[in-house]
């Protein structure tokens, strides 16, 4: 009987999870219409919070977790790929909803697969990664809104995956770029992604004790959410966008109308997992043009299936710089 071998969760209550590194019989995946190899996944920190049950992202058990993953095509049912395809898949519930790509083959609906984008290999594919899709949607949305070029776009959480990329991404399309980290030893390592502006954490940590401050930014990639988006709610420029993608100092909101009103700051809200396909290969197109792929390696690390559990729990601790690849067949 062929088997594949996974990151297999388990729970009896949803809340407690156990992970198990382990061969399973391929009769158990789920029935899609194509069927793909897996060469590389990654760990993102939705995937840390799914290893370690939090937030109860994941309703059925078992489940294999991994937002994302790179491969080729096995088998397919659906004209629009055929065996051999090299593919790269992000989002669409994958890794939450549907058994995901921390595993060495995937069952998965050929709807939710883009075809891997001309000049990307599969590691490299996973070190841009659902992050790097979420930094090149973000920055996209926000020159659709424009970006005042007279101030600095802020990134937020710069030292983890979404922020890095983002760092890079501004910077390679010509924007001057303050990065806001909790960790002053990344100071260089960002300085080298492209940033020009270190922003300790610490600035943006506290409730706002005003609805406006000075003017500071051009524009905002925020990875954090929480006090931090509502500290820098008060210092966007006039007509100026936050393009909000993340949570990892938290889910709440606390802030005024002020902003809205009388600076005319607009919050973009940046979803990578339903957006449409379409979009989707937009934001692959634009980031192999505007990448650096040695700045890219220089911001990633590759672990193989049996270090995945620790990693999960260092991110969740933001301990992880960059971008975390995960090469399955290790
Ligand atoms: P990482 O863990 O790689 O990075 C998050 C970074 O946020 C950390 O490196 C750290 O940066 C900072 N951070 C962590 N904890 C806190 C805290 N308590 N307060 C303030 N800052 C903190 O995660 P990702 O970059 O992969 O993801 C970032 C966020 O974006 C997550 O909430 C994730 O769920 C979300 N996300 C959303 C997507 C979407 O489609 N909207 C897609 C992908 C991710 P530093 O050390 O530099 O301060």
């Amino acid at each position: 009987m062929p088997t594949f071998r996974a990151l297999m969760l388990e729970s009896d209550d949803g809340r407690t999870v156990k992970a198990r590194i382990d061969n399973f019989e391929e009769t158990e995946l789920r029935e899609n219409n194509v069927v793909v190899d897996i060469s590389h996944s990654t760990i993102n920190y939705k995937d840390g919070m799914v290893v370690k049950g939090i937030g109860r992202l994941v309703r059925n058990y078992p489940h294999v977790p991994g937002i994302d993953f790179a491969g080729v095509v096995r088998t397919s049912e659906d004209d629009r790929y055929r065996t051999g395809d090299p593919v790269v898949l992000t989002g669409w519930r994958v890794g939450e909803a549907h058994w995901g790509g921390l595993s060495t083959v995937a069952s998965v609906d050929a709807d939710w697969l883009v075809p891997m984008p001309t000049g990307l290999s599969p590691a490299r594919a996973m070190a841009v990664g659902t992050a790097g899709l979420t930094s090149m949607l973000a920055v996209l949305a926000l020159e659709l809104a424009q970006i005042d070029r007279s101030k600095p776009v802020l990134v937020t959480g710069a030292g983890g995956g979404v922020g890095g990329v983002a760092v890079q991404l501004l910077a390679a399309a010509g924007y001057e770029v303050a990065a806001s980290t909790g960790r002053a030893e990344l100071a260089e390592y960002l300085k080298d992604l492209g940033a020009t502006e270190i922003v300790d954490r610490s600035e943006l940590e506290e409730a706002p004790t005003r609805p406006l401050s000075g003017e500071r930014w051009g524009g905002c990639v925020d990875a954090v959410g929480g006090t931090t988006l509502a500290n820098v709610l008060t210092e966007m420029g006039y007509g100026t966008s936050i393009a909000a993608c993340g949570l990892a100092g938290g889910s709440g909101l606390v802030t005024t109308v002020l902003p809205f009103l009388l600076r005319g700051v607009n919050i973009l809200g940046i979803d990578s997992v339903m957006c449409p396909t379409e979009t989707r290969v937009a934001a692959w197109t634009r980031l192999v043009e505007l990448l650096d792929f040695d700045q890219l390696d220089s911001m990633s690390s590759m672990i193989s299936l049996d270090e995945v559990p620790a990693a999960a729990e260092a991110i969740l601790a933001g301990q992880i710089r960059g971008r975390t690849v995960v090469d399955v067949h290790a």
